[in-house]
């Protein structure tokens, strides 16, 4: 039985009274009919609406066939009349999102001649495809046209022309219609034929905002917010700006200058640091004794794989067989191995089958880490 839509009637409908017509468990909860309802189910690229029907909470909606069938956590009595709430901040957030992607593809289509061929409402944000690629200053621009639309605060209108009017109207649509269809008209930016919900006035949007765009499938992926969901991520934004801006004692609009000087002075200071490190790993190398089968193996504090390298190559030349060297805490040591003479693949995988280690490198080099402690370290290294 078809279920009488009130979101077609009243958009703004966020509560009702209404009979429960049957009442089934499905997988993930129990399916729910009702003889009226102004639940929106999943379509036109929007998703479902949650809420509740009295205490049991509605968790998705769908439609088959002009049924609607409400996904509920729990059981309702079949004959019951029940009063339904949507979640409006949440169904308000996607009219604001969903007319405000109408109007971008609008406005993008009637300059750029770019068509929308996928829409998705995320829960991170909106995504649009379009089939051409768009350079960074039309998508820029497009924004700030569409967001034109939203000053004129105007009329968003919903109408179901005839057979003979939908050949004469110029109109977007995603796919082949049939039957009634509707259409949804922003005066001077989009005519489109849609059946999700919208504001009655572009001004209710607030905002229209890209937050980024990729190339996608040929043509680019535009992601968006809009209303209140652009307003959070203003607020997130700022306060991620605001700490990084006190954390480096930069105004806001200074902060990547100061990132950027940062970023050298730690380069410098690398380099600097390498320098110092490869005068005293020649010192330590010079009185570097190998034991009696030619092996050198030594703990150095905090190195990094980097400097394990350095340190076992210079020592190296100085043994016939390998040079070992470790940094680390007991349980966990990261090392390297080096030769100038030998093949230390083999050595290196035994070590690690003793060891509990893994790793592996190139002939004369392997790198990798052990969970062991010094002790258990040296005594194995005294059995090679
Ligand atoms: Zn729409």
């Amino acid at each position: 039985m078809e279920t009488q839509k009130l979101y077609e009637e009243d958009v703004y409908k966020r509560t009702f009274r209404a009979q429960v017509l049957s009442c089934k468990p499905v997988k993930g909860g129990w399916q729910i009919v009702l003889d009226r309802t102004a639940f929106y189910p999943e379509g036109g690229g929007q998703p479902g609406d949650c809420g509740v029907l009295d205490r049991v909470n509605v968790l998705d909606t769908h439609e088959k066939e002009g049924t609607v069938l409400h996904l509920t956590d729990a059981p309702l009595p079949i004959g019951k009349r029940v009063t339904g709430g949507i979640n409006w901040p949440l169904r308000r957030s996607r009219m604001q999102e969903h007319t405000g992607e109408h109007i971008l593809s609008g406005v993008l289509h009637r300059f750029f001649g770019v068509n929308n061929v996928g829409f998705h409402m995320g829960s991170a944000c909106v995504t649009l495809d379009l089939d051409k690629p768009l350079t960074a200053d039309q998508i820029v621009l497009g924004e700030r046209l569409a967001n034109e639309a939203v000053y004129q605060d105007l009329p968003v209108q919903i109408t179901y022309p005839t057979a003979a009017e939908l050949k004469t109207l110029d109109y977007r649509s995603k796919k082949e219609l049939t039957g009634q269809v509707r259409i949804v008209t922003i005066p001077g930016y989009d005519v489109c034929a849609c059946c999700g919900t919208h504001v009655s006035h572009t001004g209710e949007i607030g905002l229209i905002k890209v937050i980024g765009w990729t190339h996608y499938k040929g043509g680019v992926r535009i992601s968006l917010l809009c209303g209140s969901r652009a307003l959070r991520d203003y607020g997130e934004c700022l306060h991620t700006i605001t700490t990084v801006s006190s954390m480096l004692s930069a105004k806001p609009k200074a902060i990547s200058d100061a990132v950027s000087r940062l970023l050298e002075e730690k380069e410098n200071l690398q380099h600097q640091m390498t320098a110092e490190q490869n005068s005293l790993f020649q010192v330590k190398a010079e009185t570097a004794k190998p034991n009696q089968n030619g092996i050198f193996c030594t703990f150095e504090t905090g190195l990094e794989p980097d400097g394990l390298r350095r340190f076992s190559t210079l020592l190296a030349p100085k043994c016939s067989k390998c040079a070992a060297v470790f940094s680390g805490t007991d349980g966990k040591y990261q090392y390297a191995v080096a030769s100038v003479r030998e093949d230390v693949r083999a050595f290196g995988k035994s070590m690690n089958a003793a060891l509990n280690g893994r790793g592996g490198g190139k002939s004369g080099l392997v790198q990798g880490s052990v969970q062991a402690s010094q002790q258990e370290i040296k005594d194995w290294f005294v059995k090679q």
